[in-house]
């Protein structure tokens, strides 16, 4: 199993952003893109950067 966790504390509890279709709301799975790291963690209560975990 791996996961996403925030960079600057190891937490997995952050969202990412994603793209949603401007007209039908439409959203597409989230992909991971590694030029584009920003998260908001929720124990930082910031913009942080998410990294994938190996465990
Ligand atoms: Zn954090």
């Amino acid at each position: 199993m791996s996961k996403y966790v925030c960079t600057e504390c190891g937490s997995d509890d952050i969202e990412v952003r994603m793209w949603v279709g401007a007209n039908d709301n439409h959203i597409d799975e989230w992909v991971d893109d590694e030029n584009y790291r920003e998260c908001w963690c929720k124990q930082c209560h910031d913009i942080t950067h998410w990294e994938l975990k190996e465990s």
